[in-house]
Parts: structure tokens; sequence; C-alpha cells
């Protein structure tokens, strides 16, 4: 366990991996890091997306199903993410062109590739087709052009139909159609030669495992249907949303909303400006993830369903193969953002701040807040005397609400220019999602360590030969 040098007024203790804590006990090498490539630098080490793999393998099969995953690679966009899927044997779903072509000239095998931007520019549309990889077709409009495109080809296009679930319980979605439509569109005779519809795919907010079990049986039916009018299809892909958590204890998670719902207006002891955090944040403690998470999909008997059986043996009986796409949850453990302490300082009201060479855009998803407590690296040598104020931590863009996170800080040995504020576990979305350069500010920069002859340890021990290196990503044209 690391000593804590830094805490939210109402804790939210972040798990660590073992490769963390040894970087974050280690204050010369972090300094070597932020010296070497800036504040703030984004680090991953992605040994433990083996372990996240083998819960969800493991769970499907426990249920005997035919069983794959592609890793959404929006969630982060090191070559290192993708090296590893691929060395753990996962396919990679691509969300842009750039994201495929990426692929591709890393050597990812075309059929290991499914291709679900939201919107697919030709340029996309045209390199999937002529190299073969599925591409999800959202609607007809983009099976058509799909189509002029392919022209000439002599294979069928081969297309995964993305099917907006239609069910009561689910949210009406922007994503896909519904099966009657596809049953509508794919009625036209003519496409039956020119599309081979490989697999049914779908991808739901939330995270609820009993909305899965419902998109999968509606998938079934739309196979069903489609192999009446004289298609195979071979999967279906539930999308991503595979819960994970960030935080171990439910008690700390439960708390810090019972105490923040409590507080009275214009307290600022746990938040900046007693910010609620009302809309759309990340359930950063979760009970079921991964594996357990899965199991419940696969056990699940949807009262939608023609029968008694579970979604497992509807599946089974359908000689479907299940697909999923997890970011988030195949990246836990993976990455954290460690940036440097500026200066520490008090707003014109005499609330203290601590600012950081970083911005918010560099540790942020597209939920109103990050809840997990950083980690304080403490300079060998501060540059300025520590104070143990509790402040709020603020960053680089010419903003008033410029706040890394909107929580409230305690610093109990006190903090100071040069020392460093690690943000753990941020590869899946936090370091990538939303960044940008505004103020020509450059992007941070990715490192990942390379294991050496060490790569299939888990240990999380830096062995022989191991380094930290910079991700290719930084080396594109
Ligand atoms: C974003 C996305 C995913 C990944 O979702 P996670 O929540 O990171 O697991 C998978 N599939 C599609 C189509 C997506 O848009």
């Amino acid at each position: 366990m690391m000593r804590q040098k830094m805490n939210g007024t109402a804790p939210l203790t972040a798990r660590l991996e073992p490769w963390m804590e040894d970087l974050l006990n280690d204050p010369q090498q972090c300094r070597e890091l932020i010296e070497t490539h800036g504040s703030p630098v984004n680090i991953h080490d992605f040994r433990p997306m083996g372990r996240n793999v083998s819960e969800l393998r493991s769970a499907a099969a426990a249920h005997g199903i035919d069983f794959q995953i592609y890793f959404a690679r929006k969630a982060n966009k090191t070559m290192g993410a993708i090296d590893q899927a691929v060395r753990e044997n996962c396919g990679i779903d691509v969300a842009s062109l750039n994201e495929l072509r990426q692929c591709l000239e890393r050597g990812v095998a075309a059929e290991s590739i499914i291709v679900t931007a939201a919107v697919k520019s030709p340029a996309l549309l045209k390199l999937a087709i002529t190299s073969g990889v599925i591409i999800s077709v959202d609607n007809d409009d983009e099976l058509r052009d799909a189509l002029e495109l392919a022209g000439a080809e002599e294979q069928p296009l081969k297309v995964a139909l993305r099917l907006a679930v239609t069910h009561s319980s689910i949210p009406a979605t922007r994503f896909g159609l519904s099966a009657d439509q596809w049953v509508e569109v794919m009625g036209d005779s003519d496409l039956k030669s020119r599309v081979q519809v490989a697999g049914i795919h779908f991808h739901l907010n939330g995270y609820q495992a009993q909305a899965r079990a419902i998109g999968i049986v509606e998938s079934l039916g739309l196979i069903e249907q489609l192999r009446t009018l004289g298609h195979a299809p071979r999967f279906v892909d539930m999308g991503g949303g595979i819960p994970m958590s960030y935080l171990d204890s439910r008690k700390q998670w439960e708390g810090f909303w019972t105490t923040l719902k409590d507080l009275p207006e214009g307290d600022e002891t746990l938040t900046w400006k007693s910010d609620r955090l009302g809309t759309g944040v990340y359930p950063y403690h979760q009970e079921l993830i991964r594996g357990e998470w899965l199991d419940q999909v696969l056990t699940a008997v949807p009262e939608s369903a023609q029968s008694e059986h579970s979604v497992a043996q509807a599946l089974t009986a359908a000689q479907i193969q299940l697909r999923c796409e997890p970011g988030r949850s195949l990246l836990d453990g993976c990455g954290l953002t460690l940036a440097e302490v500026a200066f520490a300082k008090r707003r014109s009201d005499g609330v203290p701040l601590v600012g950081l060479h970083m911005n918010r855009t560099q540790c942020r998803s597209t939920s109103a807040d990050f809840l997990l407590d950083p980690v304080l690296v403490h300079a060998t040598n501060p540059r300025r005397e520590r104070s143990n104020d509790s402040a709020f931590l603020v960053g680089a863009y010419c903003i008033e609400e410029e706040l890394l996170l909107r929580r409230r800080f305690e610093f109990p040995a006190g903090v100071a220019a040069g020392d460093l504020v690690a943000f753990p576990n941020t590869a899946g979305y936090l370091m990538h999602i939303v960044e940008s350069a505004s103020h020509q500010l450059p992007l941070a920069v990715n490192v990942l360590w390379d294991g050496g002859s060490d790569r299939k340890g888990d240990s999380g021990s830096s062995g022989d030969g191991g380094r930290w290196v910079v991700d290719d990503i930084e080396k594109r044209s």
C-alpha cells in the first residue's frame, strides 16, 4: 500500500496496479519521465489487459459459447494498445479512416477488424472494402454508398447490420435501424448476391447486463428473418459498455454522494462552487464487472425470448458467435497521467488552489468529472516551501472554470511547485477522447512500458531490459 499524501476531502481511493505502485514509489523515475516528455505525460503498461481479457473469456467458456473480443480502439489512441490486443488474440473495432489505416499498417489481419464509425467517409468505406474488412452499416443510405464504392468488386460487400434495439425498456437511439427496417431494406432481392451479412451489431448506452441480453435476443430474431431471405449471419456483436470499477470501496463511493447531497448551498468543502455533479457521471464503483457481468448476460432469460432458453443456450442453438467491443474495461489498469505542480496560491477570496502544468481536456471523458483521488509524488527537492491547505486543482486553459478535477483535495504532508500529481487508471478515454491542443499547447506525449524479455511477466516489476519508450503513435506522419 502506498502512503497517502493526497486525498479528496471525501476520499475516493483509486485501485492501483503493481506497476503503478512501483513507478509512483520511484520519484526519480517519475521526474525523469516529466523531464524527458513534458507535463503531463500519459504513461501506459498494457500487461493488465491480459487479465481483463481472460476474465471475459473464462465467463464465456463456462457457458460453452463461441466468443470473440474486439478492442474498441477509440478508447485509447496508442499503437501499444493495438499491439497488446493483438497479442491477446483480440480483434480491433475501429471508428475512423485513420484508426483503420493504422491498424492495417500495423499488421492487424483484415478479418480481425470491424469498422463501426458512426459516420463513414467514402475513403473509409473504400479502404474497408478493398482490404476486406467488415463494415457495420448504420443505415440504408450508407449501405447504398458502400455498394456504389464496391462497384465491380468480385466479392460481395461484407457487412454487419447495426441494429437499433427497440425493446420498450431501452431508450431510443440514433444508431442503426430497427429489425423491421432492416428486413425491409434487405428484402430488395438485388442485394442478396451483392451483400454478405456477416453478423448483427448493436452498441447500447449504459452498463446494464439485462439490456445486452435483450439486444442479443432481438439480434437472434433478426438473424432468423435474414436466413429466410437467404443470408447466413455468423455473429452477434453486442458492442461495448462492459463495466469496470475504479475504486474498491463501495462505502467511499456511496459516502461521497451522501455527503455531497447533504451539503449546504455554497459550501465548497467537497466540490468547486458546491457542484452537485448532477449529470452523467461514470459509475466509478461497480459491483459486477467483466466476467461476472458477462455471466449475468449469458444466464439471463429475457421475457422477449421465444423460449425458456438462456442467452447462452439461444446463441448455441442458433450456432451464432457472440462478439463484444470493450474499450474502457480492457484498458483497466493500463495507464496513468503524470503532471507537475506549477504553483500553489489562493483564489481572490482565499480558497487555496494548486496549479498544474496540464489542462482539463487531458484527464476527462464525456462524464462531468473523473471521480478518483490522484496520487501525490513528492519531489526530492520541491521548488518552494510546501503548504498543506486543502485545495482545488486548476489547469492551463485561460478559463475561470478550468478545474482539472471538480473535487477538493487534502495534502496532509504538503504540496509545492515541482511535486508531481498522478491521475490513476486513465488509459480508457480519460487521456484521449476529448484532449485538445487549444492555446497551441501541445498534446501530452504517450509512453509505454516495453517489457523486453520480461514481457510475459505480470508482476509489474521492472525486469531485465524493460524500459519506458515513446509510443509509435507519436511517430506517425
Ligand atoms: C465506444 C464504443 C465501444 C466501446 O465502449 P466501452 O464503453 O469503452 O466498452 C464499442 N463499440 C462501439 C460501437 C462504440 O461506439
